[in-house]
Protein backbone atom coordinates (compact mmCIF):
# COMPACT_ATOMS: atom_id res chain seq x y z
CA UNK A 1 0.00 0.00 0.00
CA UNK A 2 0.82 3.65 -0.39
CA UNK A 3 0.51 6.73 1.59
CA UNK A 4 -0.70 10.10 -0.06
CA UNK A 5 -1.25 13.39 1.73
CA UNK A 6 -3.40 16.14 -0.17
CA UNK A 7 -2.85 19.48 1.59
CA UNK A 8 -4.80 22.43 2.30
CA UNK A 9 -4.42 23.81 -1.14
CA UNK A 10 -4.81 21.05 -2.84
CA UNK A 11 -8.72 20.54 -1.83
CA UNK A 12 -9.18 24.51 -1.07
CA UNK A 13 -12.31 24.92 -3.70
CA UNK A 14 -14.78 22.66 -5.96
CA UNK A 15 -12.19 22.72 -8.98
CA UNK A 16 -9.10 22.04 -6.67
CA UNK A 17 -11.20 18.64 -5.13
CA UNK A 18 -12.21 17.55 -8.64
CA UNK A 19 -8.55 17.70 -9.82
CA UNK A 20 -7.46 15.69 -6.78
CA UNK A 21 -10.20 12.89 -7.45
CA UNK A 22 -9.05 12.74 -11.03
CA UNK A 23 -5.27 12.74 -9.57
CA UNK A 24 -7.23 10.06 -7.51
CA UNK A 25 -8.57 8.27 -10.43
CA UNK A 26 -5.17 7.29 -12.03
CA UNK A 27 -4.47 5.08 -9.10
CA UNK A 28 -8.06 3.49 -8.54
CA UNK A 29 -6.75 -0.03 -8.32
CA UNK A 30 -4.39 0.42 -5.88
CA UNK A 31 -4.42 0.34 -2.04
CA UNK A 32 -3.85 4.09 -1.01
CA UNK A 33 -4.22 5.80 2.33
CA UNK A 34 -4.62 9.28 1.89
CA UNK A 35 -4.11 11.95 4.70
CA UNK A 36 -5.94 15.03 4.02
CA UNK A 37 -5.53 18.59 5.60
CA UNK A 38 -8.15 21.31 6.45
CA UNK A 39 -9.93 22.97 3.30
CA UNK A 40 -7.79 26.05 1.89
CA UNK A 41 -7.18 28.38 5.34
CA UNK A 42 -9.87 26.57 7.64
CA UNK A 43 -7.36 26.46 9.91
CA UNK A 44 -6.29 29.77 10.19
CA UNK A 45 -10.25 30.74 10.35
CA UNK A 46 -10.62 27.90 13.55
CA UNK A 47 -7.79 29.56 14.97
CA UNK A 48 -9.69 33.28 14.74
CA UNK A 49 -12.85 31.07 16.05
CA UNK A 50 -11.07 29.83 18.95
CA UNK A 51 -8.76 33.40 19.89
CA UNK A 52 -12.56 35.16 19.53
CA UNK A 53 -14.71 32.23 21.88
CA UNK A 54 -11.51 32.49 24.44
CA UNK A 55 -11.34 36.39 24.77
CA UNK A 56 -14.72 36.41 24.88
CA UNK A 57 -14.74 39.13 22.47
CA UNK A 58 -18.79 38.89 20.89
CA UNK A 59 -18.26 37.01 17.91
CA UNK A 60 -17.25 33.73 17.96
CA UNK A 61 -20.46 32.24 17.08
CA UNK A 62 -20.49 34.52 14.28
CA UNK A 63 -17.14 33.52 12.66
CA UNK A 64 -17.53 29.93 13.03
CA UNK A 65 -21.14 30.37 11.02
CA UNK A 66 -19.00 31.95 8.24
CA UNK A 67 -16.49 28.63 8.34
CA UNK A 68 -19.72 26.63 7.98
CA UNK A 69 -21.09 28.58 5.59
CA UNK A 70 -18.25 27.87 3.18
CA UNK A 71 -17.92 24.20 3.71
CA UNK A 72 -21.74 24.17 2.72
CA UNK A 73 -21.46 26.11 -0.48
CA UNK A 74 -18.66 24.14 -1.20
CA UNK A 75 -20.59 20.96 -0.59
CA UNK A 76 -23.61 22.16 -2.55
CA UNK A 77 -21.57 22.58 -5.12
CA UNK A 78 -19.77 19.57 -5.36
CA UNK A 79 -22.90 17.52 -4.39
CA UNK A 80 -25.33 19.41 -6.54
CA UNK A 81 -27.91 18.86 -3.32
CA UNK A 82 -28.51 19.78 0.13
CA UNK A 83 -29.90 16.79 0.20
CA UNK A 84 -26.59 14.29 0.55
CA UNK A 85 -25.97 12.53 4.06
CA UNK A 86 -22.87 13.94 3.59
CA UNK A 87 -24.71 17.41 4.76
CA UNK A 88 -25.89 15.49 8.11
CA UNK A 89 -22.19 14.29 8.91
CA UNK A 90 -20.48 17.57 8.90
CA UNK A 91 -23.26 18.95 10.50
CA UNK A 92 -22.86 16.65 13.35
CA UNK A 93 -19.20 17.66 13.44
CA UNK A 94 -20.09 21.34 13.26
CA UNK A 95 -22.35 20.98 15.72
CA UNK A 96 -19.63 19.88 18.24
CA UNK A 97 -18.07 23.01 17.97
CA UNK A 98 -21.49 24.98 18.83
CA UNK A 99 -21.41 23.21 21.96
CA UNK A 100 -18.18 24.62 23.40
CA UNK A 101 -18.96 27.80 21.54
CA UNK A 102 -22.24 28.26 23.76
CA UNK A 103 -20.72 28.35 27.10
CA UNK A 104 -17.65 30.35 29.14
CA UNK A 105 -14.65 28.76 28.47
CA UNK A 106 -13.32 27.03 31.39
CA UNK A 107 -10.29 25.06 30.35
CA UNK A 108 -7.20 26.04 28.89
CA UNK A 109 -6.64 27.65 25.75
CA UNK A 110 -4.25 24.58 24.28
CA UNK A 111 -7.03 22.55 24.79
CA UNK A 112 -9.92 24.44 23.67
CA UNK A 113 -7.61 25.27 20.63
CA UNK A 114 -7.20 21.62 20.14
CA UNK A 115 -11.15 21.18 20.04
CA UNK A 116 -12.52 23.75 17.68
CA UNK A 117 -9.31 23.03 15.46
CA UNK A 118 -9.34 20.08 14.47
CA UNK A 119 -12.82 20.25 13.34
CA UNK A 120 -10.97 21.52 9.73
CA UNK A 121 -9.73 18.10 8.79
CA UNK A 122 -12.65 16.03 9.95
CA UNK A 123 -15.16 17.75 7.90
CA UNK A 124 -12.84 18.09 5.09
CA UNK A 125 -11.98 14.49 4.77
CA UNK A 126 -15.88 13.37 5.08
CA UNK A 127 -16.33 15.94 2.12
CA UNK A 128 -13.55 14.29 0.33
CA UNK A 129 -14.50 10.82 0.86
CA UNK A 130 -18.00 11.46 0.13
CA UNK A 131 -16.60 12.79 -2.60
CA UNK A 132 -14.41 9.90 -3.95
CA UNK A 133 -17.56 7.52 -3.61
CA UNK A 134 -19.50 9.81 -5.74
CA UNK A 135 -16.95 9.26 -8.45
CA UNK A 136 -17.28 5.55 -8.12
CA UNK A 137 -13.77 5.03 -6.04
CA UNK A 138 -13.96 2.57 -3.40
CA UNK A 139 -13.34 4.89 -0.18
CA UNK A 140 -13.88 4.23 3.47
CA UNK A 141 -13.21 7.07 5.94
CA UNK A 142 -11.09 6.45 9.22
CA UNK A 143 -10.81 9.00 12.19
CA UNK A 144 -6.92 9.49 12.75
CA UNK A 145 -7.77 9.48 16.10
CA UNK A 146 -8.52 6.05 16.78
CA UNK A 147 -4.99 5.66 15.65
CA UNK A 148 -3.23 8.47 16.53
CA UNK A 149 -2.04 8.03 20.13
CA UNK A 150 -0.39 11.19 21.62
CA UNK A 151 0.50 12.65 24.87
CA UNK A 152 -1.74 15.17 26.85
CA UNK A 153 0.38 18.00 26.01
CA UNK A 154 -2.66 20.04 23.34
CA UNK A 155 -1.23 22.14 20.14
CA UNK A 156 1.77 20.07 20.20
CA UNK A 157 0.80 16.48 21.06
CA UNK A 158 3.61 13.91 21.04
CA UNK A 159 3.57 10.54 19.34
CA UNK A 160 3.24 7.64 21.46
CA UNK A 161 4.72 5.20 19.03
CA UNK A 162 3.83 1.48 20.28
CA UNK A 163 0.36 2.15 21.22
CA UNK A 164 -0.32 4.04 17.80
CA UNK A 165 1.53 1.00 16.16
CA UNK A 166 -0.54 -1.47 17.97
CA UNK A 167 -4.20 0.66 16.98
CA UNK A 168 -2.78 0.94 12.97
CA UNK A 169 -2.43 -3.19 13.04
CA UNK A 170 -5.98 -3.71 14.80
CA UNK A 171 -7.71 -0.59 13.36
CA UNK A 172 -6.06 0.94 9.73
CA UNK A 173 -4.18 -2.15 8.76
CA UNK A 174 -7.98 -4.05 8.01
CA UNK A 175 -9.15 -1.04 6.24
CA UNK A 176 -6.21 -0.58 3.80
CA UNK A 177 -6.23 -4.69 3.37
CA UNK A 178 -8.99 -4.33 1.68
CA UNK A 179 -7.74 -2.63 -0.85
CA UNK A 180 -9.46 0.73 -2.49
CA UNK A 181 -9.26 4.53 -0.70
CA UNK A 182 -9.09 4.83 3.53
CA UNK A 183 -9.43 8.85 3.49
CA UNK A 184 -8.42 10.01 7.14
CA UNK A 185 -7.31 13.52 8.98
CA UNK A 186 -3.72 15.14 8.76
CA UNK A 187 -2.69 16.95 11.95
CA UNK A 188 -4.98 15.21 15.06
CA UNK A 189 -4.44 12.35 17.30
CA UNK A 190 -5.96 12.20 20.46
CA UNK A 191 -4.99 11.24 24.04
CA UNK A 192 -5.53 7.96 26.05
CA UNK A 193 -8.77 9.88 27.67
CA UNK A 194 -9.79 10.49 24.43
CA UNK A 195 -9.60 13.87 23.93
CA UNK A 196 -8.31 15.43 20.38
CA UNK A 197 -5.00 16.85 20.05
CA UNK A 198 -3.12 18.36 17.15
CA UNK A 199 0.43 17.92 16.24
CA UNK A 200 1.38 20.91 15.55
CA UNK A 201 0.68 23.77 12.83
CA UNK A 202 1.33 22.09 8.93
CA UNK A 203 1.46 19.28 11.01
CA UNK A 204 -0.45 16.30 8.25
CA UNK A 205 2.74 15.59 6.51
CA UNK A 206 4.02 14.22 9.68
CA UNK A 207 0.62 12.57 10.19
CA UNK A 208 1.05 10.72 6.48
CA UNK A 209 4.70 9.49 7.77
CA UNK A 210 3.07 8.50 10.66
CA UNK A 211 0.81 6.13 8.62
CA UNK A 212 3.76 5.12 6.05
CA UNK A 213 5.42 3.95 9.28
CA UNK A 214 2.99 2.36 11.15
CA UNK A 215 1.61 0.26 7.88
CA UNK A 216 5.51 -0.16 6.09
CA UNK A 217 4.27 1.63 3.40
CA UNK A 218 6.10 1.33 0.03
CA UNK A 219 6.51 4.80 -1.00
CA UNK A 220 4.50 8.39 0.47
CA UNK A 221 3.58 11.37 -1.90
CA UNK A 222 2.62 14.55 -0.87
CA UNK A 223 0.58 16.36 -3.14
CA UNK A 224 1.71 19.91 -3.66
CA UNK A 225 1.08 23.16 -5.40
CA UNK A 226 4.40 23.31 -6.49
CA UNK A 227 7.33 21.12 -8.63
CA UNK A 228 8.69 19.53 -6.25
CA UNK A 229 11.14 20.61 -3.32
CA UNK A 230 12.74 23.54 -4.92
CA UNK A 231 16.33 25.71 -4.40
CA UNK A 232 14.08 28.08 -2.11
CA UNK A 233 10.92 28.84 -1.70
CA UNK A 234 9.52 30.25 -5.33
CA UNK A 235 6.99 33.04 -3.12
CA UNK A 236 10.20 34.55 -1.66
CA UNK A 237 12.60 34.09 -4.28
CA UNK A 238 12.95 34.20 -8.18
CA UNK A 239 15.46 31.82 -10.22
CA UNK A 240 14.82 28.91 -7.81
CA UNK A 241 15.11 25.68 -9.26
CA UNK A 242 13.79 21.44 -8.57
CA UNK A 243 15.68 19.23 -6.79
CA UNK A 244 15.02 15.76 -8.56
CA UNK A 245 16.39 13.66 -5.43
CA UNK A 246 17.76 14.55 -1.87
CA UNK A 247 18.84 12.41 0.42
CA UNK A 248 16.71 12.16 4.19
CA UNK A 249 19.66 13.93 5.55
CA UNK A 250 19.79 17.20 3.37
CA UNK A 251 15.65 16.60 3.26
CA UNK A 252 15.62 16.72 6.71
CA UNK A 253 18.36 19.20 7.57
CA UNK A 254 16.12 21.63 5.10
CA UNK A 255 13.08 21.66 6.84
CA UNK A 256 14.44 21.62 9.86
CA UNK A 257 15.84 25.03 8.79
CA UNK A 258 12.50 26.23 7.82
CA UNK A 259 12.15 24.91 4.45
CA UNK A 260 8.69 25.30 4.34
CA UNK A 261 7.72 22.60 1.88
CA UNK A 262 7.51 19.56 3.71
CA UNK A 263 6.87 19.44 7.84
CA UNK A 264 10.34 18.75 9.93
CA UNK A 265 9.15 15.72 11.79
CA UNK A 266 8.17 14.09 8.68
CA UNK A 267 11.58 12.46 7.50
CA UNK A 268 12.57 10.57 10.61
CA UNK A 269 9.77 7.99 10.40
CA UNK A 270 10.27 7.45 6.79
CA UNK A 271 14.35 7.23 6.92
CA UNK A 272 13.40 4.67 9.89
CA UNK A 273 12.34 2.32 7.90
CA UNK A 274 13.69 3.17 3.98
CA UNK A 275 10.13 4.55 2.33
CA UNK A 276 10.87 7.07 -0.23
CA UNK A 277 9.09 10.32 -0.15
CA UNK A 278 7.94 11.99 -3.46
CA UNK A 279 7.22 15.67 -3.73
CA UNK A 280 4.71 16.40 -6.38
CA UNK A 281 2.89 18.73 -8.11
CA UNK A 282 -1.19 18.48 -8.00
CA UNK A 283 -0.89 21.17 -10.52
CA UNK A 284 1.14 18.86 -13.29
CA UNK A 285 0.53 15.21 -12.01
CA UNK A 286 2.96 13.84 -14.61
CA UNK A 287 5.94 15.85 -13.73
CA UNK A 288 8.91 13.93 -12.20
CA UNK A 289 8.41 15.73 -9.08
CA UNK A 290 10.90 15.02 -6.22
CA UNK A 291 12.22 11.80 -4.77
CA UNK A 292 13.65 12.13 -1.36
CA UNK A 293 15.26 8.95 -0.34
CA UNK A 294 18.32 7.07 0.58
CA UNK A 295 19.91 6.48 -2.42
CA UNK A 296 21.45 9.90 -4.09
CA UNK A 297 24.59 11.61 -4.33
CA UNK A 298 24.84 14.52 -1.98
CA UNK A 299 25.93 17.29 -4.21
CA UNK A 300 24.19 19.69 -4.20
CA UNK A 301 23.40 23.75 -5.54
CA UNK A 302 23.10 26.35 -2.32
CA UNK A 303 19.49 26.16 -0.98
CA UNK A 304 17.49 28.79 1.20
CA UNK A 305 15.59 28.66 3.30
CA UNK A 306 13.78 31.39 5.44
CA UNK A 307 11.63 31.22 8.73
CA UNK A 308 9.99 34.65 10.02
CA UNK A 309 8.56 35.41 13.27
CA UNK A 310 11.54 34.36 15.64
CA UNK A 311 13.04 36.07 18.68
CA UNK A 312 16.85 36.53 19.55
CA UNK A 313 16.77 35.41 23.70
CA UNK A 314 20.00 36.58 25.58
CA UNK A 315 19.87 34.64 28.35
CA UNK A 316 22.23 36.17 30.74
CA UNK A 317 23.13 34.62 34.97
CA UNK A 318 22.11 37.42 37.41
CA UNK A 319 24.88 36.83 39.44
CA UNK A 320 27.94 36.59 36.90
CA UNK A 321 28.34 33.36 37.57
CA UNK A 322 29.15 31.14 34.62
CA UNK A 323 26.38 29.61 32.19
CA UNK A 324 27.98 26.22 33.06
CA UNK A 325 26.41 23.06 32.18
CA UNK A 326 23.86 22.82 35.48
CA UNK A 327 22.23 25.84 34.05
CA UNK A 328 21.82 24.70 30.35
CA UNK A 329 20.33 22.24 31.52
CA UNK A 330 18.01 24.06 33.65
CA UNK A 331 17.37 26.40 30.95
CA UNK A 332 16.82 23.44 28.07
CA UNK A 333 14.43 21.80 31.15
CA UNK A 334 12.23 25.07 30.60
CA UNK A 335 12.42 24.99 26.97
CA UNK A 336 11.05 21.93 26.46
CA UNK A 337 8.64 22.36 29.40
CA UNK A 338 7.33 25.24 27.25
CA UNK A 339 7.75 23.58 23.86
CA UNK A 340 9.71 26.27 22.70
CA UNK A 341 11.39 25.63 19.38
CA UNK A 342 15.00 26.58 19.30
CA UNK A 343 16.54 26.93 15.72
CA UNK A 344 19.91 28.22 16.85
CA UNK A 345 21.85 28.65 20.27
CA UNK A 346 25.29 30.15 21.36
CA UNK A 347 26.75 30.75 24.37
CA UNK A 348 29.33 33.40 26.41
CA UNK A 349 31.11 32.81 29.37
CA UNK A 350 27.78 34.62 31.30
CA UNK A 351 25.32 34.27 28.51
CA UNK A 352 23.16 32.22 26.62
CA UNK A 353 21.76 32.69 22.87
CA UNK A 354 18.91 31.40 21.42
CA UNK A 355 17.07 31.76 18.36
CA UNK A 356 13.44 30.41 18.71
CA UNK A 357 9.88 30.89 17.31
CA UNK A 358 7.97 33.22 18.54
CA UNK A 359 4.47 32.42 18.89
CA UNK A 360 1.82 33.45 21.27
CA UNK A 361 3.37 33.98 24.65
CA UNK A 362 5.43 31.12 25.03
CA UNK A 363 8.75 33.60 24.84
CA UNK A 364 7.50 35.61 27.34
CA UNK A 365 5.95 32.57 30.12
CA UNK A 366 9.74 30.76 29.42
CA UNK A 367 11.33 34.26 30.30
CA UNK A 368 8.92 34.45 33.34
CA UNK A 369 9.85 30.86 34.53
CA UNK A 370 13.73 31.67 34.52
CA UNK A 371 13.79 35.00 35.67
CA UNK A 372 15.10 34.59 39.82
CA UNK A 373 18.45 33.07 38.05
CA UNK A 374 18.44 34.77 34.53
CA UNK A 375 17.81 37.74 33.21
CA UNK A 376 16.64 37.57 29.67
CA UNK A 377 16.55 40.35 26.63
CA UNK A 378 14.21 39.28 23.83
CA UNK A 379 14.86 40.71 20.39
CA UNK A 380 11.36 40.01 18.62
CA UNK A 381 10.62 40.51 14.47
CA UNK A 382 13.88 39.06 13.22
CA UNK A 383 13.83 36.34 10.52
CA UNK A 384 16.12 33.74 10.44
CA UNK A 385 17.93 32.86 7.15
CA UNK A 386 19.81 29.22 6.51
CA UNK A 387 21.18 28.30 3.52
CA UNK A 388 22.96 24.77 2.63
CA UNK A 389 25.83 24.41 0.86
CA UNK A 390 26.49 28.22 0.43
CA UNK A 391 28.60 30.40 -1.25
CA UNK A 392 29.76 33.86 -1.22
CA UNK A 393 27.54 35.46 -3.79
CA UNK A 394 24.60 33.73 -2.24
CA UNK A 395 25.09 35.07 1.10
CA UNK A 396 25.98 38.66 -0.20
CA UNK A 397 22.50 39.01 -1.96
CA UNK A 398 20.34 37.72 1.32
CA UNK A 399 22.90 39.85 3.46
CA UNK A 400 21.56 43.14 1.65
CA UNK A 401 18.91 45.08 2.99
CA UNK A 402 19.53 43.51 6.43
CA UNK A 403 21.07 43.74 9.44
CA UNK A 404 23.03 40.55 10.55
CA UNK A 405 22.60 40.33 14.92
CA UNK A 406 23.97 36.92 14.86
CA UNK A 407 26.06 34.42 12.48
CA UNK A 408 26.92 30.86 12.83
CA UNK A 409 28.53 28.99 10.08
CA UNK A 410 29.07 25.19 9.91
CA UNK A 411 30.59 23.55 7.64
CA UNK A 412 27.61 23.08 5.02
CA UNK A 413 25.43 25.66 6.42
CA UNK A 414 25.21 29.39 7.83
CA UNK A 415 22.49 30.73 9.45
CA UNK A 416 22.12 34.32 9.97
CA UNK A 417 19.72 35.95 11.89
CA UNK A 418 18.40 39.34 10.69
CA UNK A 419 16.52 42.04 10.90
CA UNK A 420 15.06 44.69 8.35
CA UNK A 421 16.89 47.59 7.92
CA UNK A 422 14.44 50.63 9.27
CA UNK A 423 14.10 52.71 5.74
CA UNK A 424 15.61 55.85 7.40
CA UNK A 425 18.62 53.97 7.74
CA UNK A 426 18.64 52.89 3.92
CA UNK A 427 17.72 55.63 2.68
CA UNK A 428 21.17 57.21 4.56
CA UNK A 429 22.87 54.47 3.10
CA UNK A 430 21.67 54.90 -0.42
CA UNK A 431 22.03 59.05 -0.58
P1 LIG B 1 0.34 22.02 1.88
O1 LIG B 1 -0.80 22.48 1.02
O2 LIG B 1 0.69 20.60 1.64
O3 LIG B 1 0.19 22.33 3.33
P2 LIG B 1 2.43 23.98 1.98
O4 LIG B 1 1.77 25.26 1.61
O5 LIG B 1 2.65 23.72 3.42
O6 LIG B 1 1.60 22.78 1.33
O7 LIG B 1 3.80 23.80 1.22
C1 LIG B 1 3.96 24.19 -0.12
C2 LIG B 1 4.57 25.58 -0.16
O8 LIG B 1 5.86 25.53 0.42
C3 LIG B 1 4.84 26.10 -1.54
O9 LIG B 1 3.69 26.75 -2.06
C4 LIG B 1 6.01 27.04 -1.36
O10 LIG B 1 5.61 28.40 -1.35
C5 LIG B 1 6.57 26.69 0.00
N1 LIG B 1 8.01 26.39 0.01
C6 LIG B 1 8.89 26.85 0.93
N2 LIG B 1 10.12 26.41 0.70
C7 LIG B 1 10.04 25.64 -0.41
C8 LIG B 1 11.01 24.87 -1.15
N3 LIG B 1 12.30 24.83 -0.81
N4 LIG B 1 10.56 24.17 -2.22
C9 LIG B 1 9.26 24.19 -2.58
N5 LIG B 1 8.32 24.89 -1.93
C10 LIG B 1 8.68 25.61 -0.86
N1 LIG C 1 -4.49 22.18 8.64
C1 LIG C 1 -3.31 22.20 9.48
C2 LIG C 1 -2.59 23.53 9.32
O1 LIG C 1 -2.97 24.32 8.47
C3 LIG C 1 -2.38 21.07 9.25
C4 LIG C 1 -1.80 20.99 7.87
O2 LIG C 1 -2.41 21.49 6.93
O3 LIG C 1 -0.73 20.43 7.71
O4 LIG C 1 -1.67 23.79 10.05
MG1 LIG D 1 1.37 22.68 4.83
Amino acid sequence: MKVFKFGGASVRDTERIKNTASILQRFRDESLLIVVSAIGKTTNALEEVTQAYFKQTGDAMQRMEAVKQEHYRLMAELFGTENHPVFAEVNDIFVEADWVLEVEPEDSYDYIYDQIVSLGELVSSKILAAYLREQKLPTQWLDARDVILTDDIYREGWVQWEETQNRADRIAKPMTEQGGFTVTQGFIGSTSENNTTTLGREGSDYTAAIFSYCLNAESMSIWKDVPGVLTADPRLFENVTKLDELSYREAIEMTYYGAKVIHPKTIKPLQNKSIPLYVKSFIEPDGSGTKISSETEDNYPPMVAIEGNQALLNIATRDFSFVAEQHISDIFNQITAHRLHVNLMQNSAISFRICVTDSDDKVKDFAKAIEDTFKVRIEPDLELITVRHYNKMTLDELRADKVILTENRMRNTVQMVAKKVPPIRRKAVDG
